[in-house]
C-alpha cells in the first residue's frame, strides 16, 4: 500500500498549525477525540448557511433538503461499516455511550432476568461496563468478565468458560482504548452465537482507525462515535441487525418516533426513527457523512497501516528507555495505534502536565477503565494515541518531552 501524504493531509486540519507558547502543537490525544477535517466543518457550515431546517419531512423546501441529507447520512455511514440494510440498521445517537445505553435499556431491561448472564471483558470502557452493571442490578442478571492475560490480550480459553447457555449478551470492546489490543471479535461473536447469546461490540476505537465490516464480524450490535473519526462531536452510531431493531421497543419517547398517537396509546414509526425521538443531530449527521467520505477516500487500510507504524515506532522508542512500562501487546496485527505507559519515577498526571509545557497533548488518568487499571496494579497511565495526520517527528517530540520530565524529577 502506498503510504499517506501526511503533509498534504495536515492541511485539512488547520488546528495542527497552532503554536502554544511558541511551540508547535503535537496532538497525541486522538483516542479521546480526533481533530475535525476541514471538509467536515465545510459540510456543516454549508448546512447551517443554506438548508438549516428541522427534519421529519416538513412540507417546505428546506425541510425536504435537510430530511434527505439526514436520511442519506444513515445510509452512507451504514455502508461505511458494511451494513447492507442501510438506514434500517443504523441509528444515530449522541455518542458510543448512548448507543450502549440504548441497547442496555431497550433490549436489556426487557430481556434480562435472574439467572441470565452478561459477559464483558476486563478491558471494557465504563461506557459498557457501568451500563451493563446497572442493568444487571435492576434485572437480577449477573455480569462476568473475561480475563486478560499477561500480554494484555483476552484469555480466549477463559472466554469459552465464561460464555455459557446462561449467557444472554456478550459485550466486548473491539479495540481497547487503554491497552491498544485488537480483540478477536468475530471469534467472540461466534462463541456467543453458539450459546444463543447476542453480541454487542464497542467499536469506538476501531471504526476510526481500520476497515470494519459489521457483517463479517456478525455483530448483533456495533457502536462508535463521530468525534473520534475526524467528524463532529454530538453524534454517535448504533448498528443493529434489522430484525433485532425491528423487534426492540424504544426506550426514549416523544415526537418524530411515532406512527399513531391517541390519548390512550401510541405506536412506533419505522427503524431507525423509532429510536431517534426529538430533533436529532442534523448538522452532525451531515458532518459525519462528510467524515466518512473523507476517510474512505484516503483508505482505511492505509490509515491503519500509518497509525500502526507510528505506534510501533513509539513503542520501540519508549521500550528502549528502560524505565518505562508499556501496557498491552507488542506491536503486531493485534495492536492498534495507541501506546499506554507509565514512567517509573513520575506520576502519569505530572507527566502529562510537563508534556503540556512542551505543547505535547497526551492523556493521563484511568481512561474510563478503572477496573482494568486495578488489574494492571496502577491508578493511572499515560496514553499517546495517533491519527492519520501524526508524524514520526511528533513521536520524537513525545520522547524528548518524556526526557525533560525525567530530568525534572531526577
Ligand atoms: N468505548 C471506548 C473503547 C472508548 O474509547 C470510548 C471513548 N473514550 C467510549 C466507549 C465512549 O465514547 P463516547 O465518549 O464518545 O461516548
Amino acid at each position: 500500500l502506498e503510504s499517506l501524504d501526511v503533509e498534504r493531509l495536515r492541511e485539512d486540519f488547520p488546528i495542527l498549525e497552532r503554536e502554544l507558547d511558541g511551540k508547535p502543537l503535537v496532538y497525541l490525544d486522538n483516542a479521546a477525540t480526533t481533530q475535525t477535517a476541514d471538509p467536515v466543518v465545510d459540510a456543516m457550515s454549508d448546512y447551517y448557511r443554506r438548508y438549516n431546517a428541522n427534519v421529519h419531512r416538513g412540507i417546505h423546501h428546506l425541510s425536504q433538503e435537510a430530511s434527505i441529507a439526514y436520511e442519506e447520512a444513515h445510509d452512507r455511514v451504514a455502508e461505511f461499516v458494511g451494513a447492507s440494510g442501510g438506514r434500517e440498521e443504523m441509528i444515530f445517537t449522541k455518542n458510543t455511550t448512548e448507543s450502549e445505553n440504548l441497547v442496555a435499556y431497550a433490549w436489556g431491561m426487557r430481556e434480562l432476568g435472574p439467572g441470565d448472564e452478561v459477559v464483558l471483558t476486563e478491558m471494557e470502557h465504563h461506557a459498557s461496563l457501568v451500563t451493563w452493571q446497572q442493568i444487571a442490578e435492576r434485572t437480577g442478571a449477573d455480569c462476568t468478565y473475561i480475563q486478560i492475560d499477561e500480554t494484555g490480550r483476552l484469555d480466549m480459553d477463559h472466554a469459552r468458560e465464561c460464555i455459557t447457555d446462561d449467557t444472554a449478551m456478550v459485550s466486548a470492546v473491539h479495540v481497547s482504548n487503554t491497552l491498544g489490543t485488537v480483540n478477536p471479535v468475530s471469534e467472540l461473536v461466534d462463541i456467543a452465537h453458539d450459546h444463543d447469546a447476542l453480541a454487542f461490540i464497542d467499536g469506538a476505537q476501531a471504526v476510526p482507525n481500520r476497515p470494519v465490516d459489521v457483517e463479517a464480524i456478525d455483530a448483533d450490535f456495533y457502536a462508535f462515535s463521530g468525534h473520534k473519526m475526524a467528524g463532529p462531536t454530538g453524534i454517535g452510531c448504533l448498528y443493529g441487525k434489522a430484525h433485532l431493531l425491528e423487534e426492540m421497543e424504544p426506550y426514549l419517547y416523544g415526537g418524530g418516533m411515532i406512527r399513531k398517537v391517541t390519548f390512550e396509546e401510541s405506536t412506533w414509526g419505522d427503524v431507525p426513527w423509532k429510536f431517534e425521538p426529538g430533533t436529532p443531530p442534523i448538522a452532525e449527521a451531515v458532518g459525519l457523512h462528510a467524515a466518512v467520505d473523507y476517510l474512505e477516500e484516503i483508505g482505511m487500510d492505509r490509515i491503519r497501516d500509518h497509525e500502526e507504524e507510528l505506534a510501533e515506532y513509539a513503542y520501540e522508542r519508549l521500550a528502549a528507555e528502560g524505565d518505562i512500562e508499556i501496557y498491552g501487546p507488542e506491536p503486531g496485527p493485534d495492536r492498534s495505534g495507541l501506546v499506554g505507559f507509565n514512567l517509573e519515577s513520575v506520576h502519569a498526571h505530572d507527566l502529562a502536565s510537563i508534556m503540556n509545557d512542551h505543547a505535547v497533548a497526551i492523556r493521563a488518568g484511568d481512561h474510563c477503565t478503572q477496573p482494568l487499571h486495578d488489574r494492571l496494579g496502577v491508578a493511572a497511565s499515560a496514553r499517546a494515541s495517533f491519527y492519520l495526520y501524526n508524524t514520526r517527528e511528533e513521536v520524537d517530540a513525545l520522547v524528548d518531552a518524556i526526557d525533560s520530565a525525567r530530568q525534572l524529577f531526577a
